[in-house]
């Protein structure tokens, strides 16, 4: 079996079973191989470039109740937080000034956000930065809300499909949250013309690894073009304190399979990733990642989007420290390249 993974790996096209033979070994010599296909894979399409985006949490109110968040609705033991629409923009002022070309908007469903509120900040980045792209992380949002936050200028949407096995999804989430208007979402998404990212949490309560080539899977028919995954690490005010704080071996097998699967996707090393591991950053891109996500958002913010316990959001997670991030990249000979860092199959956004 090994020789026949081996040549597999190398030949970049991994079958379901093999797939499953990966996530499940130990083997270091297979992981090695995986490790470097994936590194390959990602200098051919990408190059030495690492892209950065400049992340603003803008509320940490959700009336969604995701079993797994630390911000969830129903967690009193945190301060709420909402900046106003002045304070993202000036969060993204600081950023460009910074060499941030796009910025990733990210909140909970704060029900008292109306769409206007994103309308004004979507069109006074574009007016002040017309060279940037907006990124929106706001979960899931009708149809007609999306269409109207795309024609005011937003480029990208993320969205993690969570779980791609119904029975799991349900086991994360309450009955109120449906699986399948998730996943409708994400179609409607890539019909209104943005480019799309989804994802899941890795060793996440309950997920076999039968549920992760379900992932894969979905992500396959879906076709998306950044996919972001992070290892599941508990919350201490969640019912599932105690379950676990992160599976870094998994998470990196993980995204080296996405790098195999979607060469030219973009993937983040994600801030789960450096919260299980002081250099889970730098294992991320050395496992086929190339986009990090620095974080833009003010003092109050960063501390109060409490999402798993042990966020790392310190110095280096901080979009003030972007040379030393640099200079860590330089070290693995990579380097932040200064750009909006869009997709490379042709398309805009
Ligand atoms: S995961 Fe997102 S939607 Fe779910 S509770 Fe947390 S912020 Fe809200």
């Amino acid at each position: 079996m090994k020789e026949r993974i081996l040549r597999q790996i190398e030949r970049g096209t991994l079958e379901r079973e093999e797939i499953r033979f990966l996530l499940e070994t130990h083997n270091k010599d297979i992981q090695e191989a995986l490790r470097k296909k994936a590194w390959d894979l990602c200098q051919e399409n990408y190059g030495d470039s690492i892209f950065i985006r400049g992340l603003v949490e803008f509320s940490n109110y959700c009336k969604q109740t995701c079993y797994y968040c630390g911000i969830n609705g129903k967690n009193s033991e945190i301060q709420r937080f909402r900046l106003p629409v002045e304070e993202v923009l000036s969060a993204c002022e600081y950023g460009y000034n910074k060499g941030f070309r796009t910025f990733v908007l990210q909140g909970g469903e704060d029900p008292s956000l109306e769409d206007d509120y994103f309308i004004s900040i979507i069109k006074s980045i574009k007016k002040s930065f017309p060279d940037t792209r907006i990124t929106l992380s706001l979960g899931v949002r009708s149809y007609e809300s999306l269409k109207k936050l795309k024609e005011a200028g937003a480029d990208r949407y993320l969205l993690r499909h969570e779980a791609a096995n119904e029975e799991l999804f349900g086991k994360l989430h309450p009955k109120n949250q449906s699986f399948e208007e998730r996943r409708k979402t994400l179609y409607h998404l890539k019909d209104l013309g943005f480019v799309v990212g989804s994802g899941f949490m890795i060793g996440a309560p309950f997920q076999t690894i039968e549920n992760i080539l379900e992932d894969f899977d979905f992500l396959q028919e879906l076709q998306p073009q950044m996919i972001g995954v992070g290892p599941f690490i508990h919350h201490k005010d969640t019912i599932f304190h105690g379950e676990g704080n992160g599976d870094l071996e998994l998470s990196l097998k993980v995204v080296s399979i996405l790098r195999i699967l979607f060469p030219q996707a973009l993937i983040p090393s994600t801030t789960a990733l450096n919260s299980i591991h002081p250099q889970g950053r730098i294992l991320g891109m050395l496992h086929g990642a190339n986009v990090v996500m620095p974080n833009l958002s003010p003092e109050k913010a960063k501390q109060n989007y409490s999402l798993y316990d042990n966020k790392a959001i310190q110095n280096l997670e901080a979009a003030a420290y972007i040379h030393e991030l640099d200079e860590e990249f330089m070290k693995i000979g990579k380097k932040i390249k200064i750009d909006v860092g869009d997709p490379i199959d042709g398309k805009r956004g």
